[in-house]
């Protein structure tokens, strides 16, 4: 499932990437016309807080989720339970900046020690990712939503 998130969901957009989504998170400065464009285009379901985009998406026959939550972990929530997502993270985890599946790696030479069984790099960026507290708060909030989204 190709998504595409509107810029005020960038955040919503990061996590559905490190969740294995492929996800394309518009830019602010965007048009709407330009939203439904590339959603066409690309055939991506659009995920939206704009209840006049969702509108006009549907009208447009494209696929389009309207997410009322403010804040991330709800519209999370809201997310699992709409789009029927299994939690398979970290498994097909992109990159959140690059939306580019990551590859699992050997420990890097980062010189500092990192307390991790597995690491994962970003073919793009290069970035390191690893299971360190960041990586535990997005698995708990995965877990939750997976939870609330049944
Ligand atoms: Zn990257």
């Amino acid at each position: 499932m190709k998504l595409l998130a509107d810029a005020m969901l960038a955040k919503l957009g990061r996590r559905l990437r490190i969740l294995g989504h492929d996800t394309d998170i518009m830019d602010s400065v965007v048009s709407d016309t330009q939203v439904l464009n590339t959603a066409k285009r690309e055939h991506r379901l659009l995920i939206t807080r704009d209840k006049q985009l969702h509108e006009r998406a549907r009208k447009d026959k494209l696929s389009s989720i309207l997410i009322a939550p403010k804040t991330l972990q709800p519209q999370l929530n809201q997310a699992f339970s709409d789009l029927k997502i299994q939690n398979t993270f970290p498994e097909n985890a992109r990159c959140s900046n690059c939306n580019v599946k990551l590859k699992e790696t050997e420990r890097p030479e980062l010189g500092i020690p990192i307390p991790s069984k597995r690491y994962w790099q970003c073919p793009k960026c290069k970035q390191y990712y690893w299971q360190g507290t960041h990586y535990e708060k997005i698995e708990k909030a995965f877990k939750e939503a997976e939870a609330k989204g049944k």
